[in-house]
Order: structure tokens, then C-alpha cells, then sequence
């Protein structure tokens, strides 16, 4: 089956001052289905954003891309900024914005700005219209009440609500969520969670961008860990969340990090994109690592690491 979405070595890097270059995404690949969610996790800095942005083609000025990422038969990264205006954003690729007071319209009420997407996307009736707006907003838990106030007089998690409620309108083929549960309490999470399952459910793609790996194992079908820009593990959820569990080390620290398992944080920090180190990036905080270490391992058999099968042993 085609799948909606194929990424084949993408990679972003930014022009600095003085000529430096920073590798923010370096050779991700995976291709994504109708019907299934892939998380993308990490920790903050990892290329997550970045590789969405990519995607969505709202990269700042000094970025440069290369690989491909074909949606519908089009290049996301070779497509004009028309292209991508009025065929992709919204109509091929439905965004949930990691900043939803950013994504909403300042000057325009939920209720206007819902009712306007859903006569753009949806085609939904003018008489049809008031109801389709509650209808949308109570999908994504935003409180009908609420429907007539401006961003400003909203909350981080109801404006949080608000974009989700925008971003289920219309029938995009991939939806993009780029950390939609910030700012809720837990159950909210589940219940956004559970809405944008349901949502992939009727045959849409969801690529799932997170840090809450509870919210992942909810939902997800596949787990692709990012680490310094490179995905280093890409598994299926139930393996990675079960057994025998990921084979990566840094996968498994993730893991391990969870309060409900080991509570034992990873040692160290991520590095800077700008200053990776030589080989493996993981390496500085690696306890495994070895001469091999020292070369790049490539993503192989759905993991990155010299190493991954005594990591997953231990
Ligand atoms: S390649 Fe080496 S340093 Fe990198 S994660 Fe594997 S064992 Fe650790």
C-alpha cells in the first residue's frame, strides 16, 4: 500500500554567522500509513520540531534541506511556498502548533475562526455552521463557553484545546501534532490523546510529535527516538514500550527515566548541535561506549548503535 507519507534521508541544516553550519536533522526516513501513528520522541533539542517544520515547509530563511518527503506525489521540500500554501498546509497535512497562542488569530474568536475553517476545509453549510462549531470543539475537550472569547482571554491548555479543535477540521490525509498535550493535566492528555487516535482511526496519518512518552504508548503504533537530529531507533509501540523493549541505549535511558519505572534520569546532557561530537553523539553519556563507538553507526535493522544487542540484553 502506498503510504501517505515518505520521508527518504532528510536532512536540515542553518547557515550561521561566519559561515558555520549547524545539523539540525541528519538522514531521517520512515514512511507512515493511513490509519497509523508514529511518535516522534525525544528530548527537547533533538531535531523534533525541526523535522516538522521541514515537513510543513516553515523553516526560517537560512535553513537548507535535502532528501525528499513526498505527500500525494509532492515533494514537501522541492514545492514552492504557493504549493504549499494552498495544497498541503490544512488540505494534505493538518497541523496541531507546539505554540497554539502563536497559531491562532489574535483578533478572531474561537468560534470564528472554527466556523471559518470548517466552511474552508469542510464545506460545511452556513445554517450548519454553529452547531459544527461546538461539535468541533467539544472533539477536542475545548469548553463551548469559551467559543466566543479571543486567544488572549484563553488559558496555555484551552488555547492548547483550541488549535486541536481547528487542526481535527477537514480531512487532511496526515495530521501533524507537534506536542499536543503540553499544558494539559493528565487526564486531558488522555482524552486529547485518545481524540487524535480516533482521528487516525478514520483512515488519516498521525505523526505524532511528543516528549510524553505516556501520551506515545496511549496511542502510537511505531516509536521513532530522535537523538542530536538522527532517528536512532524505530520500532514498533509495543515492542518499544513492552518487551523486549528498545534496543538503543538511549531509547532504553528514556525509558528507564519514567517516574512509574526506574526513575533514573540519563547522565549528562544533550550536546549541542553545533559542537556533536566526532562518531556516535551519544557517546559522552553512553556507558557502553567503545572504540567501535567512534564511527557513526548507521540506522540499521531499525537502530543506530554498535552495540544494541548487549544494550537490549542487559
Ligand atoms: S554506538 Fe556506542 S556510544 Fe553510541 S549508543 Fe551505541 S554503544 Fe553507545
Amino acid at each position: 500500500m502506498t503510504p501517505v507519507l515518505s520521508v527518504r534521508d532528510l536532512s536540515v541544516r542553518f547557515r550561521m554567522r561566519g559561515g558555520r553550519h549547524i545539523a539540525a536533522v541528519g538522514g531521517a526516513s520512515f514512511d507512515l500509513a493511513a490509519g497509523e501513528c508514529l511518535a516522534l520522541v525525544g528530548e527537547s533539542g533533538c531535531g523534533k520540531s525541526v523535522l516538522a517544520s521541514a515537513l510543513l515547509g516553515l523553516l526560517p530563511g537560512n535553513a537548507q534541506t535535502s532528501g525528499t518527503a513526498v505527500i500525494d506525489g509532492i515533494d514537501l521540500l522541492a514545492a514552492d511556498e504557493r504549493t504549499l500554501a494552498r495544497t498541503v498546509r490544512g488540505r494534505r497535512i493538518g497541523l496541531v502548533p507546539q505554540s497554539p497562542a502563536a497559531h491562532l488569530t489574535p483578533v478572531r474568536t474561537v468560534r470564528a475562526q472554527l466556523q471559518e475553517t470548517l466552511r474552508e476545509l469542510s464545506g460545511t453549510p452556513r445554517a450548519e455552521l454553529r452547531a459544527a462549531a461546538v461539535a468541533a470543539a467539544e472533539r477536542a475537550a475545548f469548553p463551548p463557553g469559551l467559543l466566543d472569547h479571543y486567544p488572549h482571554e484563553l488559558s496555555g491548555g484551552q488555547a492548547q484545546r483550541a488549535a486541536t479543535a481547528l487542526a481535527l477540521v477537514g480531512d487532511a490525509p496526515l495530521l501533524l501534532a507537534d506536542e499536543p498535550t503540553t499544558g494539559l493535566d493528565r487526564d486531558l492528555v488522555d482524552r486529547t490523546a485518545d481524540e487524535l487516535r480516533r482521528h487516525a482511526d478514520g483512515g488519516r496519518a498521525l505523526l505524532l510529535i511528543t516528549h510524553d512518552l505516556a501520551a506515545a504508548e496511549r496511542i502510537a503504533d511505531r516509536v521513532a527516538v530522535m537523538y542530536a537530529g538522527r532517528i536512532v531507533e524505530l520500532t514498533g509501540a509495543t515492542r518499544f514500550f513492552g518487551a523486549p523493549g528498545p534496543r538503543h541505549p538511549y531509547a532504553r535511558g528514556l525509558l528507564a527515566a519514567l517516574p512509574e519505572r526506574d526513575f533514573t534520569p540519563i547522565e549528562g546532557m544533550p550536546p549541542e548541535l553545533g559542537a556533536l561530537p566526532d562518531g556516535c553523539a551519544f557517546a559522552p553519556r553512553c556507558d557502553r561506549a567503545d572504540d567501535a563507538c567512534r564511527a557513526v553507526p548507521p540506522l540499521r535493522d531499525g537502530v543506530a548503535c554498535h552495540h544494541a544487542e548487549e544494550a537490549a540484553r542487559a
